[in-house]
């Protein structure tokens, strides 16, 4: 895509700290980091979100992530690494081009922002209603 950020890395026209790379797939540094080893891996074909990836860019992504977060692991000895991504605008998704972050958690390092919500007990009720509906609208699709 012409006007895409992510795009553009792909092809070379913005420079990026690369970690790996194939036919399908890129990952490299994030250059807002979360934390040390923030690392973003994206589908070489642009795709928007998880709505349009095709399965096997998506498949060849976490496939990758395996590799990337043993790396991490033997590079950074991380106390955890948080899996990331957005969909759509409501989620904060930034770039429209379909990434998954790796946020390595560094010893001593504070906690991960995107790793920490407050668990607040749920309503049986709602979340039993919201299943059903989930449920339905998965057996309508393919
Ligand atoms: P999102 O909110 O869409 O999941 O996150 C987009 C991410 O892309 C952000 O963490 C942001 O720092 C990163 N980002 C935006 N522009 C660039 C860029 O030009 N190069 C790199 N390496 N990362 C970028
Ligand atoms: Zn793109």
């Amino acid at each position: 895509m012409e006007d895409c950020i992510f795009c553009k890395i792909v092809r070379g026209e913005i420079p990026s700290f690369k970690v790996y790379e194939d036919d399908k797939v890129l990952a490299f540094e994030d250059i807002n980091p979360i934390s040390p080893g923030h690392t973003l891996i994206i589908p070489k074909r642009h795709a928007r979100d998880l709505w349009e990836i095709p399965d096997e860019d998506l498949t060849a992504i976490h496939l990758v992530s395996k590799r990337i977060i043993r790396a991490i692991k033997t590079a950074l000895n991380p106390t955890g690494v948080a899996c990331v991504q957005l969909n759509g605008p409501g989620a904060n998704q930034v770039v429209p081009h379909y990434h998954l972050h790796l946020v390595p958690r560094v010893p001593g390092g504070p906690e991960l922002p995107v790793a920490a919500w407050e668990i607040k007990e749920g309503d049986m009720g709602a979340i039993q209603q919201t299943a059903g509906r989930i449920a339905a609208a998965l057996k309508g699709s393919s």
